[in-house]
């Protein structure tokens, strides 16, 4: 292998010549250089200093099979010595393709016979964008166009994924968001629900988003797009009263309601999709990420069955990419999720190993002065940092103990995330109860 021809340094030095990393600081990545991940197995990575590190993130969120699956990888090599290449744009399809369709709409809930691939999370939100828009044009309401997002969501970082997310940060880099998109509060009973009970607030909460419909006009509202659970916004769950309201107020207005499953798609919360952990319908939602456990790059938008007749009836669909259902990615994405399926992965985190994270979780967190809103469902969890749990009151530097938090546990070789001052975890989905034991003896250490 060429990587194992060069020393960490030299690694480093061309790293910070030639490599501008995403989301990154250059000039303070460059002076600390970057951490070399060489190979990974199971729930854990290998730096380039022989350190085993254990991934309490699944990389981005994504690697939910685990890393290390030769299966995987045989089928890559197949696919791509039969057929490495072709698209599905004019009148043609092929087998890995079809079979990965044919899979999605078995684990998919009922009503969703039709998916749109993507390379990406952020390709299938702007893939979602242009059919919410598409579908009002064909219904013959053109003046449908707005789509609500919610502050501190994450929908990627495309133009419109970055729009439609609610992080001020990127809008405030590329005069972001375009037109036609508006945003409501998140869902977060901590800050914003002091003097309720969570079901009080999650219809409280829902109501914003009709309090905003009526301020731009429902006549004008193509869709509300929302995460079940937002993750890069701090793993915020909603209260359990929160998407049936939304639901209800999406109905009442004849609004399109999209679920981003990015994250919590693929078995996150222990359900194949966040909607069936919440009990909600959504007329379209946006995948990637565990779609593939992140071997190969591949997303896919769950076209309802009305939105996709709709869509069907307009005629031509002006929208797609060149590697819109590549068969590699799309054959590794087949096994991916057929594993998750047959070997009971997703079954595992909603009977044994979510509850179990989640009770060691609040057993390992909530005895610190300084952590409250001790949370998670399934596999996906976090804390917030506070001055003060009693009044809960924030750290006046948001995001200053977190990156502290993020740091010392890197440096102790475990991968968990500051999203401001939320410490979130998600690690692959095959982590076992003892691997969750160690995991967190080393966070609290
Ligand atoms: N949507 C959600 C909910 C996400 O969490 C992400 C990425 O974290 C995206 C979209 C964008 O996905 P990608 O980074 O694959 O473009």
């Amino acid at each position: 292998m060429t990587q194992q021809q060069r020393s960490t340094a030299q690694w480093r030095e061309l790293d910070a010549a030639h490599h501008l990393h995403p989301f990154t600081d250059t000039a303070s990545l460059n002076e600390q250089g970057v951490r070399m991940i060489t190979h990974a197995d199971g729930i854990y990575l290998w730096d380039s200093e022989g350190n085993k590190i254990t991934d309490g993130m699944a990389g981005l969120w994504c690697v939910n099979i685990g890393y290390g699956r030769k299966d995987l990888s045989e089928v890559a090599k197949r696919q791509m010595d039969e057929l490495a290449y072709y698209n599905t744009f004019f009148k043609t399809s092929h087998p890995a393709v079809v079979e990965l369709s044919h899979l999605l709409a078995q684990v998919a809930p009922a009503g969703f016979d039709h998916v749109f691939y993507t390379n990406s999370g952020s390709e299938s939100v702007d893939t979602m964008i242009r059919m919410v828009r598409r579908y009002w044009d064909v219904k013959g309401k053109p003046q449908k166009k707005t789509l609500i997002g919610r502050w501190n969501g994450y929908h990627g970082s495309t133009i419109g994924g970055a729009s439609l997310g609610g992080m001020t940060y990127m809008h405030e880099q590329g005069e972001l968001p375009i037109p036609g998109i508006a945003h409501i509060e998140q869902p977060w009973y901590y800050k914003h629900g002091k003097d309720m009970t969570p079901e009080e607030f999650g219809v409280a909460a829902a109501r914003w988003l009709e309090d905003k419909i009526l301020e731009i006009g429902a006549d004008k509202v193509a869709a509300f797009v929302g995460e079940p659970i937002q993750g890069a916004g701090g793993v915020i769950i909603p209260p359990s009263t929160y998407w049936p309201e939304i639901e209800r107020i999406c109905r009442k207005y004849d609004i399109l309601l999209v679920a981003d499953e990015v994250i919590c798609g693929f078995g996150r919360t222990g359900e194949w999709f966040g909607q069936q952990h919440f009990g909600f319908k959504p007329d379209i939602f946006t995948t990637a990420k565990g779609l593939s456990s992140g071997y190969l790059p591949i997303g896919a938008v769950f076209v309802g069955n009305d939105v996709a007749a709709t869509i069907a009836a307009g005629g031509d669909f002006n929208h797609g990419f060149t590697y819109s259902g590549h068969p590699v990615a799309a054959a590794v994405a087949h096994a991916n999720v057929k594993a998750l399926r047959d070997e009971g992965i997703v079954q595992r985190v909603k009977e044994e190993t979510g509850p179990y994270m989640q009770q060691r979780w609040r057993e390992t967190f909530g005895q610190f002065e300084h952590v409250d809103d001790v949370r998670g469902v399934g596999l996906i969890q976090a804390f917030t940092l506070v001055k003060n749990k009693a009044t809960r009151e924030l750290f006046d530097n948001w995001g200053e103990m977190g990156t502290m938090c993020r740091d010392i546990f890197f440096g102790n070789n475990l991968i968990m995330r500051a999203c401001g001052d939320h410490m979130v975890s998600a690690p692959p989905l095959v982590i076992t109860k003892a691997e969750i034991d160690t995991m967190l003896g080393t966070a609290a250490r």
